[in-house]
Parts: C-alpha cells; structure tokens; sequence
C-alpha cells in the first residue's frame, strides 16, 4: 500500500483538494441524472465565472495538494481553457491533477497542452468496450475510440490512467463483462473504477426499462460480475481500496481518497460541494445562469452545518466503503453491537483495531451502513 496514504494503521490523507465542476456535455447519455448541460454556448461565460468564484475565495485555497476536472464532461473545456484554470492556483505542493475526458474528445495536442498545464493523470469514461452497449445507454464514443484514446494518452506520457466502467448493464451477459475487464487488463492501466447501473429517477434509461423495453439485470448477476472483477483484479496486482475503486500500487485517486477520509475541499463551479474538514459543507447552485450572473455570491451557495449525528454517520458511510473501513473505537455501544452481528454473519470482519467490509458484506453495504447509523 502507499505509505503516503495510508500512515499508523490507518487512512492518512494529506490532500487538500480543489475540484472543478464542467458541467457541460455534448449530448445527455440514457442514464445520467447528473446536472449538466448540451448548451455549450456559455462555455467562455463559465470559465470566466470561475476564475472570479476562485479570486473570491483564494484564501480557502491553501496548500493545494490535488486538483479535479469533473463533470459533466471537462474534456469539452480546451487545454488552453484548463490551463487557464490551474493557472490561478499554486501547485508548488500539488502532487495529482486530474482530468475526467469522453474517448471520443482526446486529442495529442489536447494531451499536450494538459501535459505543459500540469495535469498528471486522466480519469476516461470508457463504460464499456461493446458497442452494442454503448449505443444502448447513449455514449457518443466507440469500443475503438475508447482503446485509441487509452493509447494515445500513454504516447502522450500520461502514466496514471483511470478508466470508468459500467456493470449490470441490460442484457449484459457475465460472459460480456469478463471480456471487458479483460480488455481494460490489456490496456495496461493504472487505476479502474467501476460502478453497477442504477436506474434513476426521471432518466430515459429507467423509462424505457418501466415500459419494458430493456430488459432489468438480475441481482445475482450484478454480484457475479462484482466478484469475477474484485478476483480477476486482484489477481493482476490492483488493490481494491474502495468499493468501486481498485488501484495498481501508488496510483490510488488522492483526490477521492481525501473525500472518503473527510478530509477539506474547495469546489468551483455550478453544482459544485464544498467541505472544511469539520462540520461545514457548501453546495453552489446547480443552476449555470444564475452562478454565471454572480460566481460565488451569497444567493448563489447554501451551506449546512453538519451535526454530531451526521458527522458519525457520514464518518462510518465513507469509511466502511474503503478497504480501511472504521476504527472499532469510533462506534457507539448501539452501532458496535450492530457490527458484531454483520461480522459473526461473515459481512463484516476484524482488521487489528478496525471493522472492514468482506466481499459478501460489500453486496449489501448500504443497507449494512444504514443499520450502523445513530
Ligand atoms: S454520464 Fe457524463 S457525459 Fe454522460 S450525460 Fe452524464 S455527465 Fe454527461
């Protein structure tokens, strides 16, 4: 494990993170409920927008340790415009920044003028190498776009690359997710993160699937290929750090790693969540006009002061996600009592002072959260 990461046992970030949120896409894929928009006029408008939300607030801006491009889909922004962006900030202790990019946006002199900005690492959505399944959720690239693009990064240098696919797509066969973990090993990546298909509400996708035009994956096929990933990575030398993260050594996502461990974190942009570390979060408006109007004014973010209970309860929900999971000490005579039950059923299990999830207790870790929560 990085010993950057990880120091006396347990998880130790030292990241204090800026995130940028893009949320621009060049067409809405089946199904998203992200917030994000196709009207990529007010592009200039945003970038713009942001560097005054950031000249605002550059005192919350110390010490930066990682920098994130999400979205929406930030390989819309040129490389000139995300340089333009970091630009603003000071990196001297910068050690990871990120861009999320669409396959079919990767250029070699968009690479390039990442490279000069500082980026060292790129997040690709892949989803998936079937065609057919592409086309089916509403992905713009192919299965070929995707393998170019993987290449053409690492000519380009990029040595820290994530990609992002999907199981429990509909009609997705086991057999069809074997192959695209296989083909994802042989792209020779650094960091895979994969999530299972949720329906969500008010998305064509969940529609067509309520009108019984998509078939729905049975849940003991999801499970399947959930397990057939965590063995077939494990394998290969990947750490499965997070529930839906896994990482070759040294290459965890230091930026997501400081926001399961409730570490500060300053995000830009429309949409965009704040976190001082403590007790206080800041979410920005998810509403592109209204934020262009007046970048980081008082009408344009709400902030939440977390309570006692929502502090524990989020600090076993982040926790019991990773491999790290909760330090025993952490939990309420109640809660403990909970995690004994989970662990003489086999879902939970003791590692030195902290309760961790087995791969059986990972199939149901949201409702084995619930139960822990005060
Ligand atoms: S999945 Fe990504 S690219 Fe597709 S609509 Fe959502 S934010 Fe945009």
């Amino acid at each position: 494990m990085d010993e950057a990461y990880k120091a006396n046992g347990i998880i130790h970030c030292r990241v204090a993170g800026v995130y940028f949120h893009i949320p621009f896409c060049q067409s809405r894929c089946l199904y998203c409920d992200f917030f994000s928009t196709t009207s990529l006029s007010l592009r200039t408008a945003y970038v713009n927008a942001l560097k005054k939300e950031m000249h605002l607030r550059s005192t919350e801006c110390q010490n930066i340790r990682t920098v994130y491009f999400g979205g929406g889909t930030p390989s819309l922004l040129s490389g000139d415009e995300i340089g333009s962006l970091l630009k603003e900030l000071d990196l001297s202790q910068a050690t990871e920044i990120t861009v999320e990019a669409n396959p079919g946006d990767i250029t070699p002199q968009w690479l390039e003028r990442l490279q000069q900005a500082g980026v060292n690492r790129l997040s690709i959505g892949i989803q998936s190498f079937h065609d057919s399944l592409l086309h089916l959720i509403g992905r713009r690239h192919n299965a070929q776009q995707a393998r170019q693009a993987v290449k053409m990064a690492q000519q380009a240098g990029f040595n820290n690359i994530s990609i992002d696919l999907i199981y429990g797509l509909p009609s997705q066969t086991l057999q069809q997710w074997e192959n695209e973990v296989e083909e994802a090993l042989k792209l020779d990546i650094q960091h895979l993160s994969c999530y299972c298909l949720t329906y969500e509400e008010g998305t064509p996708l969940t529609k067509m699937l309520n009108q019984g035009q998509i078939p729905s994956t049975d849940d003991d096929i999801a499970n399947a290929m959930y397990d057939n990933l965590s063995e077939r990575l494990a394998k290969t030398g990947f750490e499965h750090y997070e529930v839906s993260n896994f990482a070759k050594k040294g290459c965890h996502s230091q930026h997501n790693s400081a926001y399961w461990n409730q570490t500060p974190y300053v995000g830009f942009g429309a949409g965009a969540h704040s976190y001082d570390g403590n007790r206080t979060r800041r979410a920005n408006i998810s509403d592109l006009n209204e934020y262009i109007s007046s970048p980081g004014g008082k009408r344009t973010y709400l902030t939440e002061t977390l309570s006692d209970t929502d502090f524990y309860n989020e600090r076993i929900m982040l926790g019991l996600r990773t491999a790290y999971g909760i330090d025993v000490s952490s939990l309420t005579p109640l809660g403990l009592r909970c995690a004994q039950k989970y662990i003489e059923e086999g879902k939970l299990c003791i590692d030195g002072s902290r309760i961790v999830a087995t791969q059986e207790g990972l199939h149901l870790l949201n409702r084995i959260i619930e139960d822990l929560f005060e």
